[in-house]
């Protein structure tokens, strides 16, 4: 596998409606389109960064580290596949996000050589996977009970629902009180600090399926802290970069469920190891996602397809993008799952027309 250009494309995409987390609110998701050519196949990937409040990588340092770094030490070299990048790219530290979105699209070129779905190559058996929405933090509770009601009608399998200090109890128990069956989790992105440890373990009468990230990255004894004083499992995500950290927060008691997002981690790669120490440490997982196009969905609903036991962060196309950016969208069924494409790679091709209408 020879890589004989790499493109990098900055794209501004309209949402249906502004999403809100913790570290933000967004009208629109601008993403990095990497554009991979290699032995003839051309093939797309995308790096869903934020600016600096989800994680350090910005539009700018990952553009920078994917051009002058990553691309320098593979072009013209020949790969004997995706573990021969990562070996290529460990001098450069950190940038996960960089690194995954350039190692994602030569799996997928590595996958269309071999004539093989992706999804198969990474060990996946499943051709379909439940659908979980992610529904961001709203103006008002009425507005959110419209969101969770629209969502349970559409046949999602689960909901997750963005928290922040302050607010967080009311609205869960308002939530709770209106679907009491709801398979429902809630997520705050790092938003708590451990004094207010107290309002996060009195979530704990809600029956959720997990708290997830309630602390910073790097905070793992607070988690563990908290994970004593409740029942309801805390689910890490943004302070889980590699198989130490899951080793970490099984030795300390930080969490029972570990969010694997391939781009956080540093490509499909890094994330089988993240998977597989979850495995050796007993620790529950699932496939988060980054508000991504279709098109880095696409890559993350491969990976959804090993048996992980929780309902991922994926939707189809329309849930929040205006249009996608993929010929054949990401549909759900009405029993709320997504079907994995047959063919070669991610099965899907990006629409050079879509490239362009939302080029920067
Ligand atoms: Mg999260």
């Amino acid at each position: 596998m020879r890589v004989d250009l790499v493109e990098v494309i900055p794209l501004s995409i309209p949402l249906k409606d502004p999403f809100e987390t913790s570290f933000g609110r967004f009208a629109k998701r601008e993403v990095l389109l990497v554009r991979v050519v290699g032995d003839g196949t051309e093939t797309y990937s995308e790096c869903p960064v934020f600016g600096p409040f989800y994680s350090y990588e910005t539009p700018t340092t990952a553009r920078h580290v994917i051009l002058d770094y990553i691309v320098p030490s593979i072009l013209g070299r020949d790969l004997k596949g995706p573990d021969d990048f990562q070996r290529a790219v460990v001098p450069i530290k950190g940038h996960p996000m960089a690194k995954a979105a350039v190692e994602m699209a030569l799996w997928d070129l590595w996958a269309r050589e071999k004539e093989k779905p992706l999804y198969r190559l990474l060990g996946g058996e499943a051709p379909r996977v439940p659908a979980g929405i992610s529904l961001g933090i709203t103006g008002s509770v009425e507005e959110l009970f419209d969101r969770v009601q629209r969502a349970v009608e559409e046949g999602y399998r689960r909901v997750k629902i963005k928290v922040r200090p302050g607010k967080c109890l009311g609205v869960v128990d308002a939530v709770r009180e209106r679907f009491p069956e709801l398979p429902l989790m809630v997520d705050a992105n790092a938003g708590f600090g451990p004094e207010q440890i107290s309002e996060l373990a009195s979530l704990d009468r809600f029956g959720l399926l997990m708290i997830e990230q309630p602390f910073p990255a790097d905070d793992f004894l607070s988690h563990a802290e908290l994970q004593r004083r409740i029942v309801t499992p805390i689910c890490l995500d943004e302070g889980v970069g590699c198989a130490a950290h899951v080793r970490l927060a099984a030795r300390l008691g930080s969490a029972r469920i570990v969010n694997i997002k391939p781009p956080r981690v540093g490509g499909l790669g890094p994330a089988l190891e993240v998977y597989r120490a979850c495995r050796e440490e007993r620790l529950g997982t699932w496939v988060g996602s980054m508000l991504e196009t279709d098109l880095g969905r696409a890559y993350l609903l491969a990976f959804a397809a090993l048996d992980h036991g929780f309902v991922p962060d994926l939707f189809p196309t329309e849930a929040y993008q205006v249009a996608g950016l993929l010929r054949t969208p990401i549909e759900m069924d009405r029993d709320g799952y997504l079907r994995l494409p047959s063919g070669p790679g991610i099965g899907a091709e990006v629409d050079p027309r879509a490239v362009e209408r939302y080029r920067v």
